[in-house]
């Protein structure tokens, strides 16, 4: 048996969250005394790039080198990743959760009639042919614990859940041929329309954002210069998307993007559980607000009781000066 790892690209790169569900299937390889394999589909990663999954845990990687698989196609990558688990002997399949992840992990599911477990937030623990695995449910707000008694297992892991240290051990790169047919790709991407020139909020370390506090569009400079000075994404409340202060997709919560930066600056944000909900696994909370009662503290790790127009203008001028 061995474990097999999917992993994600995007923009020609491999997907933070992807390296973590290498380190993350890493340790479940050591559990079991075996290897890990990790799947890339398509072309646009460097071989040099793929290579360097060693470093994260991969024993070796595994592409499929087939342009057609360059953009997320539903059908076509369960089929590629299920053939590719069956030639490897995998038994424990490793995902990190993604819209795309959670498409394609239940088909290839259904596939290796394999138990799916989602959202895992820790390592799993054996226990004889079962697998029991800690998930997050209720939007962050509860756990589970389920237990995976099938041969074939399925794990996706919630971002941050799993921090690998990375190494210098380089994996050998091999190439797997999948058995695709033309029904796999019945639907086609057409266009991609980009957000550019923006630090993108779902694969971004840091992101500042803003709330209903910030009294109207015109006040954002001291969001979007706090933003510039540590390079950050910028998001916002669903109030202030709603009000047109700023654009849809930047509105982060349990109807908008769900994030989970290591650092989410919140400024003038109440702190709504549907706001909660979607940077709850944000790895350090910082929250501004001129009400010491706001519900956001306490989610807080570290909290400014203050008027964010007095208290960011200082912040990005201390940051200023502590990174030239
Ligand atoms: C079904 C449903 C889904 C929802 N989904 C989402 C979602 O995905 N995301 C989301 O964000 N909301 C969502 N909401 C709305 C949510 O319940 C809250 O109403 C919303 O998050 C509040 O936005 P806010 O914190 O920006 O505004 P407010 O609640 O108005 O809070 C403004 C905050 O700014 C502070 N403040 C005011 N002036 C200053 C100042 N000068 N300096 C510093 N602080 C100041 C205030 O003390 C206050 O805490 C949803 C609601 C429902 C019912």
């Amino acid at each position: 048996m061995s474990v097999l790892i999917f992993v994600e690209t995007a923009n020609g790169g491999i997907r933070k969250t992807s390296l973590e569900a290498i380190g993350y299937g890493a340790e479940v390889a050591k559990i079991y005394n075996t290897t890990t394999t990790a799947l890339v589909l398509g072309t646009e990663v460097p071989q040099n790039e793929l290579e360097k999954l060693g470093n994260y845990g991969a024993n070796k990687v595994w592409q499929v080198a087939d342009e057609r698989l360059n953009h997320g196609v539903i059908q076509a990558y369960s089929q590629a990743i299920a053939q590719a688990a069956q030639a490897d002997g995998a038994t424990i399949l490793i995902f990190a959760k993604s819209s795309l992840a959670d498409a394609v992990a239940s088909r290839v599911a259904i596939k290796l009639k394999a138990g799916l477990a989602s959202n895992a937030t820790e390592l799993p623990t054996i226990d004889g042919n079962t697998l029991k695995v800690k998930r997050s449910v209720y939007t962050g707000k509860a756990f589970e614990i389920i237990a995976i008694h099938s041969e074939n297992k399925i794990i996706t892991i919630k971002k941050n859940a799993y921090s690998p240290t990375p190494t210098q051990t380089l994996a050998k790169v091999e190439q797997f041929t999948a058995t695709l047919s033309d029904s796999d790709f019945s639907v086609k991407l057409k266009e991609v329309q980009k957000v550019t020139g923006e630090v993108l909020l779902p694969e971004a370390d840091i992101v500042v954002a803003g709330g209903r506090g910030l009294k109207g569009p015109e006040n954002w400079g001291i969001i979007l210069d706090l933003a510039k000075t540590l390079g950050a994404a910028t998001g916002c409340s669903k109030p202030v998307s709603d009000l047109n202060w700023r654009p849809h997709h930047e509105h982060v919560g349990q109807t908008g993007i769900k994030v989970s930066p290591n650092l989410y600056i919140a400024v003038g944000i109440s702190g709504a559980i549907q706001h909660l909900a979607g940077v709850s696994s944000s790895k350090c909370i910082v929250v501004i607000n001129k009400d010491a009662d706001a519900p956001f503290f306490k989610a807080a790790d570290y909290g400014i009781v203050g008027d964010a127009f007095e208290v960011l203008p200082k912040l990005t001028k201390a940051f200023a000066q502590a990174m030239n």
